[in-house]
């Protein structure tokens, strides 16, 4: 286990700076200190790392591929860790009904058919599966999300699925943007929604290089993959 102890030091050091990023940006907004929920993004890493971050407090993990995450969920869970499992990444229909077997939360919901799959497929679990309205800043849908003209009606759909719980919005600040304009841009999206969906207070926003920017902008959630467990490989 010599590797697993090199390992469990190297993410705990990096744990730990994200934590203090992420707690300095909280009290430079003048905002509590516990305000933000930090999901790590394991995509890419194996079950062994999800495992390793909860057991150094991590409660919450997104992952972007339904193959890759179905199995590192069910390996983890089988280890025994209970965490917050959050799909992130584009979701095909099809995947619905898999998806739903271990996600807690889907970020990355987009259109009204894909919203119809997940209620679908949510008809018998015990409790609502948790929507995120994946929005798009730039109002180019290539790289998903929608346009804010589309928001209202996705949202109104996602409120009257039985199964599905509309708990906010997610969104990926564009390529080339200042963070701020995109996030402040996010952020007037996200409090007109609280406005017409009163649950709908999550605002999912921020990844490693910028999150200060989100959490001036009110982010509930930051999504953190490289800053914790290294460079990926692949541009994913
Ligand atoms: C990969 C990914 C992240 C994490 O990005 P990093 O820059 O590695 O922190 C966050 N959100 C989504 C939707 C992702 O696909």
């Amino acid at each position: 286990m010599v590797y697993d102890d090199r390992r469990r030091a190297e993410l705990a050091a990096n744990l730990q700076q994200v934590r203090e990023r992420i707690a300095r940006a909280c009290e430079a907004a003048g905002r509590p200190p516990g305000s933000v929920i930090l999901t790590a993004v394991t995509k890419t890493y194996p079950a062994s790392d999800v495992l390793l971050l909860a057991g150094l407090g991590i409660t919450d993990v997104a992952e972007n591929r339904d193959q890759e995450a179905s199995a590192k969920a069910a390996e983890v869970r089988a280890a025994g860790a209970g965490l917050r499992w959050h799909f992130v990444g584009q979701l095909q229909r099809n995947k619905a009904r898999s998806v739903v077997t271990y996600a807690d939360v889907v970020e990355s919901v987009d259109s009204e058919r894909l919203v119809t799959a997940l209620a679908r497929a949510t008809a018998d679990r015990a409790v609502p599966l948790d929507v995120l309205i994946q929005v798009s800043i730039d109002g180019d849908p290539e790289r998903g999300g929608v346009i804010e003209n589309d928001l209202w009606r996705v949202s109104d759909s996602v409120a009257s699925s039985d199964g599905l719980r509309l708990a906010g919005v997610m969104a990926v600040a564009p390529l080339g943007w200042d963070p701020d304009r995109a996030f402040a841009q996010l952020a007037v999206l996200a409090g007109r929604l609280a406005e017409r969906h009163p649950g709908a207070t999550t605002l999912s926003a921020g990844m490693s290089g910028d999150l200060e920017a989100a959490i001036r902008h009110g982010a509930t959630h930051v999504r953190i993959g490289t800053s914790l467990l290294g460079m990926r490989n692949s541009l994913r």
